[in-house]
């Protein structure tokens, strides 16, 4: 039996109403109580993980150390907790079931009907059980992705109900979140779904032990009672996360409600003073701040901005530390490439930009419209993994002369591939778990702009891409100015600056700092480029 808790956190009524805040705040409770606690997301579909999908439909693809291409949650809860996850954090149906099938095969289940009782939901808590015995925390947060009732999440539903017979009561907890709408005419809040909700979750076993009703506005104390009786639970263990200015604000919410205090004395823990002080603080700069410094966030999947979520928290966390409001504009790249919007008018009195990562060629001659305008007018600029490589593209073109030049992701038949594939990847055929991933060092050039910012001669961080700036060209893009200041063990291009002659603050990273980005822990490119944005010496 393995030594941690475990705090299961089930959703009703509807998905995305803020599960992910809720198990993140809890571990953050937890953690802020001296308790070592880990978060595990179960995504009941069938991919086998995060990578392969849209981000229109699923928000980004977050990047464990690990190289895991994980569900955007798991950014919620390195950022809550400050630690880093592992890909074994996110559990899926697919990685259940291909390991049951290969088992399958292998023989392992000789002679027996491989069925999902108990096969699959052994494999589910054997999962579950290894990150907690692995990682050998405390307390292990395990968030069942969807919605109560789905045909999808059942067998993990059972295998968690199970799981709080073979642990014990004391060592698991049931936490339900769900919403109550409220009527738009009337402004009553409504709470028949989350009654439905927890009945759904009764009838397979599991009985609620504290419910989180998510609201637009306080609680009212009539539909905590109605609540609470029909959940057959104290009044004291339903609690309410109603819209708050700022995601980062819900555990102290939550805190003030003695939530934190009543899942550690639930769980058997010594309940203690939780130390949220670092983390008051940083919600009050955060909504503080007044400064405004408007970035231009310059993509393709920019409709729905959980797209690049951690891009999104990483500005908060360098806002807060330098007293600065970040103001985003966002722009869609294929508005420029499509003429919708010229270049000009769409980056107009921006006082900075990021270029963000993206794959494919639609929207790239936008982007690299937007980064010429940006060189041209010394606008400060962080670009990101294929926001660095079509700067190389930019200046090859326009720097160097170089007609024609491309991605070869984009051009395959480019006469000057300035970003191409390494030999090993020309010969991958699959898409899944196929690109350089995860965390790897970066040396940094001394002298630069990025050895200022990080203060380190070696950093690590997390990569996503396929692609790679084609050592050939270097000469020639640094006899134009454009210069390595960070490069990969092997001697890959890992970041790019301009010579400040050229440009203020440009900086292109091949990686990605924002996976690695805390609320007291800002990455380092983030706080250089609201600085430079704003006029601040760093
Ligand atoms: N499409 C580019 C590549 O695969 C960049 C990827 C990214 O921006 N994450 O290399």
């Amino acid at each position: 039996m393995a030594k941690a808790r475990f705090v299961f956190v089930t959703g009703g009524v509807l998905s995305s109403v803020g599960k992910g805040i809720v198990a993140a705040s809890i571990g953050l409770l937890l953690s802020s109580r001296g308790y070592s606690v880990g978060a595990v997301k179960i995504d009941p579909y069938i991919n086998v993980d995060a990578g392969t999908m849209n981000p229109y439909a699923h928000g980004e693809v977050f990047v464990t150390e690990d190289g895991g291409e994980t569900d955007l949650d798991l950014g919620h809860y390195e950022r809550f907790l400050d630690v880093n996850l592992t890909k074994k954090h996110n559990i899926t149906t697919g990685q259940v079931y291909l390991s049951v099938i290969m088992k399958e095969r292998r023989g392992e289940y000789l002679g027996q009907t491989v069925q999902i009782i108990p096969h699959v939901t052994d494999e589910i808590k054997s999962r579950i059980r290894e990150v907690a015995e692995e990682t050998g925390v405390d307390i292990l947060i395990v968030e069942i992705g969807g919605t109560v009732g789905d045909i999808e999440g059942l067998p993990f539903l059972e295998a968690v109900r199970q799981m709080r017979l073979e642990e014990g009561f004391d060592k698991t907890l049931f936490v339900h979140v769900a919403l109550a709408p409220e009527l738009s005419t009337t402004g009553e809040q409504k709470t028949k779904p989350v009654q439905h909700s927890i009945q759904e979750l009764r009838r397979i076993g599991i009985q609620p032990d504290i419910v989180v009703v998510r609201t637009r506005r306080p609680l009212e104390a009539e539909a905590r009672r109605k609540i609470a009786l029909h959940a057959t639970l104290p009044e004291s263990h339903v609690f309410n996360s109603y819209d708050v200015d700022t995601i980062y604000r819900v555990p102290l919410i939550l805190e003030d409600q003695g939530l934190g205090s009543l899942v550690a004395r639930r769980l058997g823990l010594q309940d203690g003073k939780p130390r949220l002080d670092e983390w008051r603080w940083f919600v009050e700069k955060l909504t503080n701040s007044s400064r405004v410094v408007r970035i231009a966030m310059v993509g393709k999947y920019t409709r729905l901005r959980d797209s690049y979520i951690s891009i999104v928290e990483a500005l908060k966390h360098a806002g807060a530390h330098l007293g600065l409001k970040p103001e985003l504009h966002w722009i869609e790249a294929t508005d420029i490439e499509e003429g919708r919007v010229d270049v000009e008018t769409a980056l107009e009195g921006v006082d900075g930009a990021i270029v963000l990562p993206g794959f494919g060629k639609r929207g790239v001659e936008g982007k690299i419209k937007a980064i010429r305008y940006l060189r041209e007018r010394r606008i400060p600029t962080l670009g990101i993994c294929f926001g660095l490589q079509l700067t190389v593209v930019e200046v090859a073109r326009n720097l160097v002369g170089l007609e024609g030049a491309h991605t070869t992701e984009v051009d395959p038949a480019t006469p000057h591939p300035v970003v191409d594939l390494l030999p090993e990847q020309r010969s991958v055929d699959r898409l899944g778990g196929t690109m350089r991933l995860g965390a790897s060092p970066v040396k940094l050039v001394e002298g630069s702009i990025a050895h200022k910012l990080y203060k380190l001669d070696v950093v690590m961080e997390r990569h996503r891409h396929r692609y790679e700036v084609n050592n050939k060209y270097l000469d020639l893009l640094e006899a134009v100015g454009l210069k390595v200041s960070g490069w990969s063990p092997r001697g890959l291009v890992e970041v790019m600056e301009f010579d400040r002659k050229i440009h203020p603050f440009y900086l292109g990273t091949q990686f990605h700092p924002e996976f690695k980005s805390r609320p007291l822990k800002p990455s380092p490119p983030f706080v250089g480029l609201l600085a430079a944005s704003a006029g601040i010496a760093f």
